[in-house]
């Protein structure tokens, strides 16, 4: 019997020697950060395995939303999702912003459109969605809803990385997307994140944010904040991204495996869009009620397994947010699970992690 302790993620690691070789670079060149060649490189190589035209290595995802809400110049009422990770909503708030929640749709989980267009006041300024779990939102239903209203799109696209919709990254849509390269994240920069845009205007005005507002040394063309990432950690990224394809194509097999387990079983599994090409970010079940997920968890717990209750509670129940009753997203949120997925998760893990759950029905 295996004893060693299973969590819901594992942060993948290149080969040492791989990062070693960056390091003597660094060490060579003496440049540890301030828009870097390995920052350079990185941006480059990013920007064309997403298909998009400006793209901002920042210091993390959080800091990026924060940036785009300001780019954006979003401000009053922003229409946001309750299901996601608090940093979708407290970026709002920290940038002085009042999070408006529409409900979600609960095959998908992301925001409905239908909420959204219900929720619309002569104060809104944006829109601000997740993909939830690399799940695309309905982007274009999204999009005719914004250009009818005047509104510009901000997604939280923190969990879409190597994900795609309709032949694009679900990255590139939107006015402006943010991604997450956090070490649980699917790619990782240790810490970092990416904004991402397609735009110009918003480009410009990121760039300069990014970096205090600085325009030379001692010229300012505007407010900034530091979210510049440093040359460690594109150096992290460099040495990760040749190997997504294979994180994607082990997180297919572990996923593959935990759906067999569970075909015919009282689980529910979210829907994924057509058109998608998934990245097998993460691997929620829903229960049938919150004391069955609850019974699961002590189960998996007792047997040094530790899954996730991504997201719960829902961010509608914040202490700093507006309260307005989610329905959808509050009958889902506590029945949520996200179970143990990761390159090297074995086959036979999997079917522990799987039998204990389903054993667990019977308790
Ligand atoms: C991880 C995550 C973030 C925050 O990203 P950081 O890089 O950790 O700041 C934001 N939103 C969602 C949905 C996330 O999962």
């Amino acid at each position: 019997m295996n004893k060693e302790t299973i969590n819901v993620t594992k942060s993948f690691l290149p080969p040492m020697e791989d990062y070693v070789r960056y390091l003597n670079q660094i060490w060579e060149s003496h440049w540890l950060t301030n828009n870097g060649p390995l920052v350079n490189e990185l941006e480059q190589k990013l920007k064309e395995y997403l298909g998009v035209k400006h793209l901002f290595f920042v210091n993390n995802g959080t800091i990026g939303l924060q940036i785009g809400i300001k780019a954006l110049e979003f401000k009053g009422e922003v229409i946001t999702t309750p299901f996601s990770y608090v940093a979708t909503t407290s970026s709002l708030v920290w940038e002085g912003c009042q999070p408006v929640f529409a409900d979600i749709d609960p095959r998908t989980l992301c925001i409905d459109p239908d909420k959204i267009e219900a929720a619309i006041t002569d104060k809104t300024t944006g829109i601000l969605a997740t993909h939830v779990y690399g799940i695309p939102c309905d982007v274009k239903r999204i999009q005719s809803i914004a250009e009818e209203h005047g509104l510009r799109v901000l997604y939280d696209a923190a969990h879409t990385f190597g994900g795609r919709f309709q032949g694009e990254a679900i990255a590139a849509y939107g006015d402006l997307s943010v991604l997450s390269f956090h070490a649980t994240k699917l790619f990782h920069t240790v810490e970092g994140g990416a904004i991402v845009t397609n735009d110009d205007e918003l480009a410009h005005r990121i760039s300069y944010m990014r970096n205090f507002g600085h325009k030379g040394q001692e010229d300012f063309w505007g407010l900034g904040i530091n979210g510049k990432n440093t040359e460690f950690h594109a150096a992290m990224g460099l040495c990760n991204l040749p190997y997504v394809p294979q994180i994607i194509a082990d997180r297919r097999q572990v996923s593959d495996w935990y759906c067999e387990a569970f075909a015919g079983s009282v689980l529910f599994r979210p829907e994924i869009p057509k058109g998608t090409e998934f990245n097998f970010a993460y691997y929620p079940v829903l229960f049938q009620s919150e004391s069955q997920l609850l019974q699961a968890k002590e189960e998996l717990n007792a047997a040094d397994i530790f899954p996730r209750r991504y997201f719960y509670p829902s961010l509608n129940r914040l202490p700093y947010a507006p309260h307005r009753d989610m329905p959808v997203t509050e009958r889902i949120s506590p029945r949520v699970l996200c179970l143990p997925l990761y390159p090297d998760l074995r086959h036979s893990d999997v079917m522990r992690i799987s039998q204990i759950i389903l054993d667990s029905f019977d308790a």
